[in-house]
């Protein structure tokens, strides 16, 4: 199956901005957008012979072409966002594999996010304060004192923060970010500051852990890439396209052949190959490459910064 552009969607949040430009070129409705869905189970494929399709009914039909045989299942593992926080997002917590499973869910959310830009003075939650207990944060959700006790982070850009299921957290304003996050709906609303949202206090206590790995990655330079981050379920790299390159050398030595998604943090890029129409990767857009693409060469169109996607199976890493 050839590599194709997915059509981003704009997603309606509370919180989120009027308009988006210069990051897209768009304006809020009645509603404000918080949040741009570039792989979302109901994203548009936008190039090539399955245009119209959304993707969960792409991969309903051709989970092998997408992901590989080797695959462990066959949706979409991976659910990618720009996030557009005008406000403080509500302190929430998505459980992991095994709670998600018992409320009859395929999988937990781990997730990460990574800095677009940020303004200074810029910060997210992730995490408790060392000693905070659950019963504080019990008491913190009643009386409205929670955000004592949260972990904060400042924001750069280029940052990578690893945000794992289990770890309170809250993207605050002030940054822009780019969310890799596993394919699942289960968000539970801990505290929204007032704000007359429901919340689902009990299942987000249930899902805490009050110690987790999340945190900033620092990255690891190697050869023309960095990689941003690689956990047990996805893997972020940078790579540098100088002209321009193969799609054999943008897999990582010794990477599993699987599907990958190709976002431009800035600048543009074509994708050319032989038995399918050239497909071009918009600045802020994203196109997924199949494990089943033939060749192709990827060029830098201008001020290209290619930040490359790719599941990580489970078990397959600490
Ligand atoms: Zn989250």
């Amino acid at each position: 199956m050839a590599p194709f552009r997915i059509e981003p969607q704009f997603v309606d949040r509370v919180w989120g901005y009027r308009d988006l430009r210069p990051w897209y070129d768009r304006e809020a409705g009645s509603q404000p957008i918080g949040e741009v869905w570039l792989t979302g189970d109901q994203c548009l494929v936008a190039t090539g012979e399955h245009t119209g399709k959304t993707l969960a009914g792409l991969f309903a039909e051709a989970w092998g072409a997408l992901l590989g045989a080797a695959a462990p299942s066959k949706d979409s593992p991976l659910l990618l966002k720009v996030i557009f926080a005008k406000e403080k997002l509500s302190v929430q917590v998505h459980p992991d594999d095994k709670m998600a499973n018992k409320y009859g869910e395929p999988r937990g959310k781990t997730e990460s996010w990574y800095a677009l830009s940020a303004e200074p003075g810029a910060e997210v939650a992730c995490g408790l304060k060392p000693g905070v207990t659950l019963e504080q944060v019990k008491a913190g959700i009643a009386d409205g004192t929670l955000e004592a006790s949260l972990n904060m982070l400042p924001v750069e850009a280029g940052d990578m923060i690893f945000v794992d299921a289990g770890t309170v957290h809250a993207i605050w304003p002030g940054s822009i970010l780019l969310e890799t996050q596993q394919n699942c709906d289960l968000t539970y609303r801990m505290y929204d500051y007032g704000r007359p949202r429901q919340l689902h206090v009990e299942k987000s206590i249930e899902a805490t852990r009050l110690q987790t790995r999340a945190g900033k990655i620092a990255p690891v330079a190697l050869g023309d890439r960095k990689t941003l981050i690689d956990v047990e379920y996805f893997r972020v790299q940078q790579i540098k396209v100088a002209g321009s390159t193969s799609s054999t050398s943008l897999r990582a030595a010794g990477e599993a052949v699987s599907l990958a998604y190709l976002f431009a943090a800035s600048g543009a890029a074509r994708l050319s190959g032989s038995g399918f129409e050239p497909v071009d990767l918009p600045t802020r857009g994203i196109v997924a490459v199949p494990a089943s693409s033939p060749e192709f060469v990827i060029e830098n169109l201008g001020g290209l910064d290619l930040i490359r996607i790719t599941p990580n199976w489970p078990g397959g890493k600490a």
